[in-house]
Parts: C-alpha cells; sequence; structure tokens
C-alpha cells in the first residue's frame, strides 16, 4: 500500500495542498512555471527518445525536470510538468530519477502504480477538482463544454475528458475514434452501459463521416447499440435494457483537429502556428490594444484561434526593481487577470 493511502490523502489532495501551500487560488490555468520557480525545480527542453519527460532530483538543492523538445503540444508539455511534480512531491515516489514513457504519462491506465498516481495528481493540480465541479454544474456535459474547459486549464481533450468522467454526476460515456477505429472510451459511474471497443459501428453517424468525409449535423439521435455493448439489467425507464432503450440522444461530433496518436488529441500543435513578436513601448502597447477591434473582427472572419502571450519585463538588469513598485505594478496586473503578477 502506498503512503499517501496510508496517511488517507490521495494523489489528488496531494496536488491541492500543494495549491494552497503556495497560495495559488484553485482556479486554471495554474501557473506550473511559478509552482515550478517556487520549489526551485528548473524546466528545460532536451531531444528526448521514447520520453516524454525526465525528472532529476538533486537533494538539496531541488529538481530538473527535462522536456522532449521534439514533443509538438503544448498541453502535453503541462501535463509532462505536472506529471513530474507529482513524482517529486508524492510520499513513496523516492527514486533520484524519473524517465517517463510518452505511453505512461498519457495512458491513463497504466499498469505501473507511480505512473497512475502522478497521472492523477498531474490532472488534479491542473484542473482542480472544487472548480471544475461548479464548471460542469452549469451545463451539459458536450464536446464544447469540454473543449472549452480544456482551453481554459491548457490540458488535452482526453486528460480533460477523463477527470470529467471521474468527478461527473451525470451519466456522461464518451468515445474517441480515429480514422475509424476506438482509441479510448471513458465513463461516469451512473453511466449504465460498456462503451464498444475497436471499430466505430456501421449505425454511427461518424461512420458516415468515415465513409464521405462530412457530417450534416452536430447532434444525432441514433439507437445506443452503435455506441454501447452490454444490455443493462434493469427495469424498463432508462437506464434500461438496451433493446427497450429505443432511441437515445447521443451527441457525435466531428473533432476538426487530430492528435497524433489518438492518446492524447493534442489541439495546440504549434506546427501550422503564426507568432508575431517585438518588444514594445508603452506607446506602442496602447496602438496595439486600439487595433484589437480589428483583429477580432478577422478573427471571427477567418474563425481562427487567436491568443496573445504577454511578457512584462520590469528592471535595468542591473538592479532589482523595490518590492513597493513590485506591488504596486502587481496590484494592477491582477486586474487584468489572476496570476497575472511580476515574479
Ligand atoms: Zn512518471
Amino acid at each position: 500500500m502506498s503512503i499517501y493511502k496510508i496517511h488517507g490523502i490521495t494523489p489528488e489532495g496531494h496536488a491541492i495542498e500543494l495549491l494552497r501551500e503556495l497560495s495559488i487560488p484553485l482556479v486554471p490555468t495554474i501557473n506550473l512555471q511559478q509552482i515550478c520557480a517556487k520549489k526551485n525545480i528548473q524546466i528545460s527542453y532536451r531531444p528526448l527518445e521514447s520520453a516524454a519527460a525526465l525528472l532529476l532530483s538533486m537533494p538539496g538543492s531541488g529538481a530538473k525536470i527535462l522536456l522532449n523538445s521534439n514533443n509538438k503540444y503544448c498541453t502535453r508539455d503541462n501535463f509532462s510538468i505536472a506529471h513530474e511534480l507529482g513524482h517529486y512531491h508524492l510520499p513513496g515516489h523516492h527514486q533520484a530519477q524519473y524517465k517517463c514513457d510518452i505511453r505512461e504519462i498519457f495512458r491513463f491506465n497504466s499498469s505501473d502504480d507511480k505512473e497512475r498516481e502522478a497521472n492523477r495528481y498531474a490532472a488534479e493540480l491542473l484542473m482542480p477538482e472544487p472548480w471544475l465541479k461548479l464548471r460542469i454544474k452549469m451545463a451539459d456535459v458536450t464536446l464544447p463544454l469540454i473543449i472549452s474547459i480544456a482551453e481554459d486549464c491548457q490540458t488535452s481533450l482526453t486528460a480533460t475528458a477523463i477527470k470529467i468522467t471521474r468527478i461527473c454526476p451525470d451519466r456522461v460515456g464518451i468515445a474517441y475514434s480515429e480514422d475509424g477505429v476506438i482509441k479510448w472510451t471513458a465513463k461516469t459511474k451512473s453511466f449504465p452501459y460498456e462503451l464498444r471497443k475497436g471499430l466505430v459501428n456501421e449505425r454511427s453517424s461518424i461512420n458516415e463521416f468515415i465513409i464521405t468525409g462530412c457530417l450534416s449535423g452536430d447532434l444525432r439521435q441514433i439507437h445506443p447499440s452503435a455506441w454501447v455493448d452490454s444490455p443493462y439489467q434493469g427495469s424498463h425507464d432508462w437506464p434500461c435494457e438496451l433493446s427497450s432503450a429505443q432511441l437515445v440522444n447521443f451527441n457525435e461530433y466531428k473533432v476538426e483537429y487530430g492528435g497524433d496518436t489518438g492518446d492524447d488529441t493534442g489541439r495546440e500543435s504549434r506546427a501550422n502556428i503564426l507568432t508575431a513578436q517585438a518588444v514594445l513601448e508603452p506607446a506602442q502597447l496602447q496602438d496595439l490594444a486600439d487595433l484589437i477591434p480589428q483583429l477580432l473582427i478577422i478573427k471571427a472572419k477567418a474563425n481562427l484561434p487567436f491568443k496573445f502571450i504577454v511578457n512584462i519585463e520590469v528592471g535595468d538588469g542591473e538592479e532589482k526593481p523595490s518590492e513597493e513598485t513590485v506591488q504596486e505594478i502587481n496590484m494592477l496586473l491582477k486586474g487584468v487577470k489572476e496570476n497575472f503578477n511580476l515574479q
């Protein structure tokens, strides 16, 4: 039995404990760089063969997390950092080095206890349950909601969907297919059926997409046997035996973007993202702010994600800005976004 279980604290409990210890609000996006800086953990990138990440503990002087520079997905990097923080923080994870295989980090059913614990820790750190419960309480769990939560948390669709199914009280089953093959499924405790594995059923409207390349709508009403295969031995009310279920609403969505393996739906490929960088004086930044309405029109017209990643540098490199100045600036920045502060 792991030490955390003896103490009655789960990996999720340890993740929340870390956020509270560092006075980090349990509201995504969780700033992992801030956590690593406070814990004296350096992050760097190297080409790593099969590993997604490495944790090197340096007794008395923190640790190093090495991320695979060949990885194209920033949501994977986030999850890898949080996973390695799990190895660093969880009781019973005492190895001086963890070399975490890409298949272990992004598969949530790893046969290795420590890898599973680090994944649970990572999912909680990035998607704190108290916040997530409130988020899903306010709306039906649909793919647009999962995408929106994944964007807030900077997590992959896979990690987000799996985390949601672990805490959602509603009957939700999720199946992810790629090229006609169901790659993974997840369901809530209250979902009464087993989801199909293997090839996508020909009755599914997703099959129409596989054959024709088109899907003429988002929501379909289909027979449940297209997606589930074990009958529920219950009453004739829903949930009921499959033969009595007749037509049930199943949300079938075509996801426009693809992952590289299907295990992690990497929406955030950097390959085709164009960026513009410049050092702006305050007046030029004001000019940029004035352009935002026009940029938003272009964004809407092209239907493209649009993001501003702001990096503010204060100081001349010789003398550290005074505490008072930093506090004054941070008070203003906090008004723009929580956790947006100089450090
Ligand atoms: Zn690991």
